[in-house]
């Protein structure tokens, strides 16, 4: 059997190494019998993340369709985005797409799970009056992670702490894990000091909660892809409550990303997409944000893929990686030309 070498500038560590696949697997130990070198020089970092991605949907009904879900997969593979954690999704995903060797791996989390007493929810949103039990299942059924929020409308009510308390202590009972969407002061708040693992949008955060949420390894996903764009057309707007909630909420971005990286909490970078998300672009704008640009990429790499629970290039780790000719820690951007996509040990670029 021929095994495929690579020789580059492994990141994060920075050390310039020979990689082997075998199989599905790397090594670091030149393997007997025929080798073909596929990379030479350049820098080889493992697969990307997006770790806020919900592929599948139709933008204007919302409906989950198979088909668009496997396209979109198939796009994330092609620029190297190789894992991606999916909280919320209408319909479980099918056990075809999820054996899908040309799609990235999967991090589900089953449907968006509300709170009953959240106020003009629209479609998206599985109501449930027992969010506890319906978290606890949902973790189980996917891998590990179930979604809810903390808020919905900015003048409405929030999820109480304490209904959040007992979904996140049911859910790690079970080594599972809680995402909870987080778009006012008061929700956000009350997830973090509840207990949710992964903050998602994470609107409103401040100094304290940050510190709580980097002591017990939390992460937030600032999601700007989600929001940025909208920011020019928000600003024509009439003044008024919205329009004063979407701006701050927005400028509180910077708070969930380079306040958050510098107090030690993970950052993710998500794009929130409903197809095909952009992780490079996501990149680009946690840099923007004054995120450095190492650690821009690592949120949506290395750091995204530890936390949860991948590796990264390590010995007989699975073979998902990406090859680059510049420096992806000092232009980001070189990460939109990969020379070479291996997934599960195979050519994908
Ligand atoms: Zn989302």
């Amino acid at each position: 059997m021929t095994s495929l070498h690579l020789r580059g500038t492994v990141l994060p560590d920075g050390d310039v190494r020979d990689i082997w696949v075998l199989g599905d697997r790397l090594t670091f130990q030149r393997p007997s019998g025929d080798v073909t070198t596929v990379h030479e020089g350049g820098f080889i970092l493992p697969g990307l993340v997006d770790s806020h991605a919900h592929l599948g949907h139709h933008a204007d009904t919302m409906a989950f369709d198979p088909e668009l879900f496997a396209a979109a997969a198939r796009q994330y593979t092609g620029d190297g985005t190789l894992l991606l954690r999916v909280p919320g999704h209408r319909e479980p995903i099918p056990a075809s797409l999820r054996e899908d060797a040309a799609a990235p791996r999967l991090v589900t989390a089953g449907p968006w799970l509300a709170w009953d007493g959240l106020e003009d929810l629209d479609d998206l949103q599985t109501r449930t009056s027992d969010l506890t039990a319906a978290g606890v299942a949902q973790a189980l059924a996917n891998d590990g992670w179930c979604k809810t929020y903390g808020d919905w409308e900015f003048d409405r009510v929030k999820t109480p702490e304490s209904v959040l308390r007992e979904l996140c202590d049911a859910v790690h009972a079970v080594n599972g894990r809680v995402a909870a969407h987080c778009q006012t002061a008061e929700g956000t708040r009350a997830a973090v000091l509840a207990g949710v693992d992964s903050i998602e949008h994470a609107w409103f955060l401040t100094p304290d909660l940050l510190d709580v949420l980097a002591a017990r390894g939390g992460a937030v996903t600032p999601t700007w892809t989600g929001f940025i764009g909208h920011v020019d057309n928000v600003r024509t707007k009439p003044e008024g409550p919205r329009k004063d909630w979407f701006l701050g909420g927005v400028e509180s971005l910077r708070t969930a990303t380079v306040d958050a990286w510098e107090a030690g909490v993970t950052v993710l970078a998500g794009t929130d997409s409903l197809g095909h998300g952009d992780v490079v672009a996501e990149i680009g704008h946690l840099a923007a944000a004054g995120l450095p640009p190492a650690a821009a990429v690592g949120a949506a790499c290395w750091d995204a893929r530890r936390y949860l629970g991948f590796q990264g290039i390590e010995e007989g780790a699975p073979a998902d990686l990406v090859a680059v000719t510049a420096d992806p820690r000092v232009t980001p951007e070189a990460l939109r030309h990969p020379s070479l996509v291996l997934l599960r040990g195979r050519p994908a670029k």
